[in-house]
């Protein structure tokens, strides 16, 4: 079997690159490791909230953050320079783990065409603010979330031609004697091992949080007590990434870090979120507080929060509180657990039911209790309400836990996605260890490495859509064809 171009992965970033070459005239296969039913991946789960002001425009911030966090440890000299035209940059610097502004840019001008072939396509956008911001810029997601981009372009490639291979796994790339990319070997349930010829593959597999060796490897102490926030991130084993770094791309992206998200471990459900551990005590298994809980707003620290819950003892922390938490308004929406929050009308007995040594957690709540002072408790902004006297403080929205009216939510940190992956150009060509693309290659979504630091929110869905886009539509203008454009492949 011979396509012009196949692609591994049947999420946001899979479908737009099959969607845009398909559009281009291209012969395209797309592979699922994953049965017809649960194909998406993580884009399946997700409520894909995208960080843009309209379908026209990305948010005012999304430059500045990314460039701001995406720095790793580059040099001065190499900074310099990025200032001139990109083909005159030194392999270096191409191959650097950074997010240049090739990358950045190409990210920010290519959305607002991504979403018009979206919404060709019939998907529909909303822009309510997303649960977790108390403030910022308001976003745009998809009505009915990621499934609903996955249905629309599965159903817009089907149209075209696509063919979909479900329960196939891509294993590792084929070369040419040359060593240029010439397709995929793959597996599957029905046929064993066999090969797909194809012009060229897009890597569009997802990350690595399927894998507990790779986690391992990358992450480190601890990484077994972590677990996809979503079935979907169960299938992202991390080939993808293995069989490009062994070809020798350029890796970027911080391997050891993965966007965290602190959920109930009870719940079956994906994203049981506790999205209010800023407003309570956190526990680990000794019965002790570990971190400042207070110490930013939410969405700012709630990686932070989910790491460090990973490092503590067998993973887990619990979240104390007591009734007036559910006084602050809206914050149920803020809960997504299906679970019941434990209750205890004393410290012993919430000691007893959560598994924890009873005399430290009366210590850690006395001494916590008596560090709160007087003063105006608002949970709209960062209220300074910190604790006095203590070596670990919380910096704001400290104030006194009722002990005889306590609840408590166990959490533990998911794994949303990981952030090692490759680097690409603007065209979502794999770049190898020398700056140059590898002929052939193409990545985008969660296995190009885009996030250092901090995870920009609302922003690995745009980047999949656009990246996956860039790659359709450059392996359409090698292969001689037209790349659409939005105008001209207009229904
Ligand atoms: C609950 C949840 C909420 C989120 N919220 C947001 C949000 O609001 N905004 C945002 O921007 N991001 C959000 N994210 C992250 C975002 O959804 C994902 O990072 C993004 O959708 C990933 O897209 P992708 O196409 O790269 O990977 P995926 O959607 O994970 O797709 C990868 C696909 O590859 C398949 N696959 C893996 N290995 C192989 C192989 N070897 N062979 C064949 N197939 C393979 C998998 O089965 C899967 O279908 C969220 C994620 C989750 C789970």
């Amino acid at each position: 079997m011979a396509v012009d171009m196949v692609v591994i992965g049947c999420g946001v970033a899979g479908l737009s690159a099959a969607v845009s070459a398909a559009e281009g005239g291209a012969k395209v296969a797309v592979l699922e490791r994953a049965p017809m039913a649960e194909r998406g991946g993580n884009s399946r789960y997700t409520e894909a909230w995208m960080r843009m002001k309209t379908e026209d425009e990305v948010a005012d911030d999304l430059v500045d953050l990314f460039i701001e966090r995406g720095h790793g440890a580059i040099g001065p000299e190499m900074l310099k320079e990025v200032s001139n035209d990109y083909e005159n940059w030194p392999q270096n610097v191409k191959a650097f783990p950074f997010n240049d502004p090739e990358i950045v840019m190409a990210l920010a001008d290519n959305a607002p065409e991504t979403m018009q072939m979206l919404r060709r396509h019939g998907v529909q956008f909303t822009f309510h603010s997303p649960m977790l911001l108390q403030k910022g810029p308001e976003r745009m997601g998809p009505s009915g979330g990621g499934l609903a981009i996955v249905e629309a372009l599965v159903a817009a490639a089907e149209k075209l031609g696509v063919e979909f291979h479900y329960e196939t796994t891509g294993r590792s790339l084929l070369l040419n004697d040359a060593g240029d990319v010439r397709g995929l070997r793959c597996w599957s349930k029905a046929k064993g091992n066999f090969a797909l010829e194809a012009k060229a593959v897009v890597v569009a597999s997802g990350g690595y949080q399927g894998n507990l060796e790779m986690m391992t490897r990358y992450v480190g102490n601890n990484a077994h007590l972590t677990r996809p926030v979503s079935p979907g991130g169960v299938y992202n084993k991390g080939e993808g990434i293995e069989m490009m770094l062994a070809l020798g791309a350029a890796p970027a992206g911080q391997f050891d870090m993965f966007h965290g998200e602190p959920v109930d471990p009870r719940s079956p459900r994906h994203e049981a979120l506790i999205a209010v551990v800023n407003y309570g005590v956190l526990v680990n298994v000794h019965g002790k507080r570990f971190m400042d809980e207070g110490s930013n707003r939410y969405e700012l620290i709630y990686d932070e929060v989910s790491w460090t819950i990973m490092r503590q003892k067998l993973g887990i922390a619990h979240l104390i509180f007591d009734s007036r938490l559910f006084d602050i308004p809206n914050i149920r929406t803020r809960i997504k657990t299906d679970q019941e929050p434990i209750r205890a009308t004393s410290v012993a007995e919430m000691a007893k039911k959560i598994g924890v040594p009873e005399r430290a957690l009366i210590e850690t709540i006395r001494s916590y209790n008596a560090a709160t002072v007087d003063g105006d408790y608002d949970t709209t902004r960062l209220d300074d309400l910190s604790t006095e006297g203590l070596a670990l403080p919380k910096s704001n929205w400290a104030r006194p836990i009722d002990e005889t009216d306590l609840y408590a939510y166990p959490i533990m940190c998911a794994n949303t996605f990981t952030c090692g992956g490759v680097k690409i150009t603007k065209d979502a060509e794999v770049v190898n260890r020398d700056g140059a693309p590898i002929p052939g290659l193409y990545a985008a979504g969660e296995t190009v490495g885009l996030y250092y630091n901090l995870y920009v929110g609302a922003t690995s869905v745009l980047r999949g859509l656009v990246f996956g886009r860039q790659a359709g539509r450059h392996v359409c203008s090698t292969l001689g064809l037209s790349a659409p454009d939005s105008q001209s492949a207009a229904a």
